[in-house]
């Protein structure tokens, strides 16, 4: 029986530090987030995230535009944003209307205060084994959960499926850059269950509940589930068959309870190290 990943436990501890770290600073770190739109998903992953950041003493602020907002509106403030000395994070809500170029709207936000780590400074930086002013959320979640667990990453066949910028690709580069023989897997990957079968460390981020199924899985392989999916009963699931999985891995995450929690909690880190980047620290 594979030994279960507590993301819940991980992330409750770090924030703990955080807090105290937070506590005894006069000038609180600062984070903002631009919403557009009214898409309900959207609304609720804003709120979390303005919750989690005032429990923690993070200052935070979230500016509501109208699905009706222009490109150049919406560059203005982040422009406004980018110069404001108080603001220390700046986050803009995915996805964005379909007359807002995304791309422009994220090449917009000073890489140093780019908390999400979409700007492509910072992740040209992961690409190149160079040094980001942080990392993404969901990516360095994972990490630091492996690392928690005393998981080694060199030296191991590391598979991940899925390349999407906000997940796959740049957890692969981050294992890359720590010595893991990477293989990226995607929707027109062959064989995908053979590529699968050779990893130590599996890494699912696609969105599509049990399609990583025991037979896939090595003895013994360590297995990150990425997925958010809802199972036929309308539960959370993840992309891993994980009632039977559980039973061949050595380490697992569960879904919920697993990468979920980190993704926040590294967002809310992420806000502090930019904090401390600006001020010198
Ligand atoms: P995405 O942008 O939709 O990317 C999905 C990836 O999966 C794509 O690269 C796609 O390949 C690949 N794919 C689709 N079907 C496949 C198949 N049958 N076999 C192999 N690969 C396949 O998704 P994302 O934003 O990376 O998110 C992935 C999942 O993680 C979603 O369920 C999302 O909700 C979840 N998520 C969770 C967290 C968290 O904190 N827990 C954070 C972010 C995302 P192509 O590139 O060829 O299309």
């Amino acid at each position: 029986m594979a030994q279960i990943i507590d993301g819940k436990l991980v992330s409750k501890k770090i924030l703990e530090n955080l807090s105290d770290e937070i506590l005894f600073l006069e000038k609180k770190p600062s984070l903002t987030v631009i919403i557009v739109g009214e898409d309900p998903a959207s609304k609720i992953y804003v709120n979390l995230k303005k919750k989690k950041a005032q429990e923690l003493g993070i200052h935070s602020n979230v500016i509501e535009m109208p699905e009706s907002v222009s490109q150049k509106e919406l560059l203005d403030k982040i422009e406004e944003l980018n110069n404001d000395d108080s603001v220390n994070a700046v986050l803009v809500q995915l996805p964005l209307p379909k007359h807002i170029d995304t791309k422009a709207v994220i090449e917009k936000i000073n890489p140093i205060k780019d908390v999400d780590c979409f700007h492509p400074y910072n992740m040209g930086q992961i690409a190149t084994n160079g040094k980001p002013y942080v990392y993404p959320c969901t990516p360095k979640g994972i990490i630091r959960l492996l690392e928690y667990y005393d998981i080694p990453i060199e030296g191991k066949n590391a598979v991940v499926i899925g390349r999407s910028n906000i997940v796959g690709r740049p957890v692969a580069q981050m294992l890359l850059n720590q010595n893991a023989t990477v293989t990226i897997c995607h929707s027109k990957t062959k064989n995908l269950d053979a590529i699968v079968k050779n990893a130590d460390i599996i890494i699912s981020a696609v969105g599509q509940k049990n399609l990583i199924k025991a037979d896939m899985v090595k003895d013994g392989a360590v297995v990150i589930d990425v997925g958010m999916n809802r199972a036929d009963d309308g539960k959370l699931c993840g992309d891993v068959d994980f009632y039977n999985v559980e039973k061949k891995a050595a380490f697992i995450t569960p879904v919920p309870g697993g990468v979920g929690p980190m993704t926040i909690c590294s967002l809310m880190q992420n806000t502090f190290d930019l904090y401390k980047i600006q001020n010198g620290s």
